[in-house]
């Protein structure tokens, strides 16, 4: 058997090792003038326990730490991906996977990976031997990480001091519980959006830690998923480098007290090798692009993202998208691959289609009530057909 340390240093290795033969366009560069760029690396991974094994599988990997400013979603018709921190892309990349191994699936043959039951039509689940883990390079943006915020952010460039009284720190002064971004780091156990500059334009979606968080009761299933399995699938590790025990402390805190427990536990796993394209110094700039590697059953897919599609497929936000322009990742091509899969659904839009899904629906807000008790302030509806 493995130790936790063991593991946690075997997962983050594999997906090191898979983000090195990465296409150079997907990773960051030293820009003509000097300036040196970073970005953060996120992957799942399928450890098999079958026999102890303990094979280790990359289901999905991404890179990035950007999200689109919501008045950019107008266009989107399901194509632009609205948050490309790394995390939350290798989670879409991990539904796309599986879709994709869904759609693929021929009876005769069978699957390594998930197994169909006897329903017509057939519905999936993850053979019992699979465990899955995140590795994500750094602590994930939001309330987990909030305390660990380096001195040298908390300047009134970024992020200027607010008094727990000031408006400016909230998206809507009606919903207290939503933070814009970094403001007001002192307080805990509040959901925020995206950081970014006080100063851009803003983006609605939730910082990394709430999505983890919410994943952690409504699986990390997406609604499309959701419908093609038995059961939902969890998370059983986090990895994160150099996690000392205060900061795993927090992190349980951060993960485990803001919403009532689940019957499966979140374990965070600590790493020795450090990501070698992470910030590392104070004039380091986050690169704009991002990327993300899908592991289908024989191939593999790889693409460059900028600004929420596809690498060279971008317009100005006054002209319309370009065709082709949508990830694999994005809603567009989720909702394509599963109509199919799922023909009898063509015709119904995706958003008709998720709010069909009264079970998962009742459960996300009832977790959202938990967690901003004030009300939620989404993103930009952003519907395809
Ligand atoms: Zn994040």
């Amino acid at each position: 058997m493995l130790s936790e340390d063991e593991l946690g240093d075997r997962i983050s290795t594999r997906v090191i090792n898979e983000y090195s033969k990465l296409k150079p366009i997907c990773r960051p560069v030293t820009r003509p003038t000097g300036v040196k760029e970073w970005t953060v690396l996120a992957g799942i991974v399928a450890i098999n326990r079958k026999n102890d094994t303990n094979n280790i599988d990359v289901l999905s990997m991404a890179t990035g730490v950007k999200a689109m400013p919501d008045s950019e979603l107008r266009r989107s018709g399901g194509k632009i991906l609205h948050d490309c921190h790394a995390e939350i892309l290798a989670l879409r990349g991990l539904n796309t996977v599986l879709l994709n191994h869904i759609k693929e699936y021929n009876p005769a043959n069978g699957s390594d990976f998930i197994q169909s039951n006897d329903e017509t039509p057939p519905r999936f689940k993850l053979k019992d031997n699979w465990e899955l883990a995140l590795y994500i390079s750094k602590l994930p943006c939001g309330d987990a990480s909030i305390d660990f915020l380096n001195d040298n952010c908390k300047n009134d460039h970024d992020f200027p001091k607010i008094e727990d009284d000031d408006e400016f720190q909230y998206v809507n002064s009606s919903v207290k519980t939503i933070l814009r971004g970094n403001l007001n780091f002192n307080r805990k156990n509040v959901v925020r959006t995206k950081p970014g500059r006080y100063d851009s334009n803003i983006t609605l979606s939730k910082s990394c830690s709430d999505k983890l968080l919410m994943k952690r009761l409504s699986s990390i299933l997406n609604a499309l998923n959701y419908e093609l399995f038995v059961q939902p699938v969890f998370l059983k590790y986090v990895v994160i480098p150099g996690l000392e025990n205060e900061v795993k402390h927090v992190l349980k805190q951060s993960f485990h007290d803001r919403l009532p427990n689940a019957n499966h536990e979140t374990i965070f796993m600590s790493c020795n090798t450090s990501f070698y394209d992470d910030k590392a110094g104070e004039e380091d700039v986050p690169s704009l692009m991002c990327s993300i590697k899908l592991f289908m059953n024989d191939h593999t897919n790889e693409e460059a993202i900028l600004n929420g599609v596809k690498n060279g497929f971008y317009t100005k936000s006054s002209k319309p998208l370009r065709k082709h322009c949508q990830s694999l990742v994005s809603r567009f091509a989720q909702w394509e691959l599963f109509k199919q899969i799922r023909p009898e659904y063509e015709g119904m839009s995706y958003l008709q289609f998720k709010s069909s899904q009264k079970r998962r629906t009742r459960l996300i807000i009832a977790i959202k009530d938990i967690l901003s008790p004030d009300g939620w302030i989404p993103t930009k509806i952003d519907d395809v057909q």
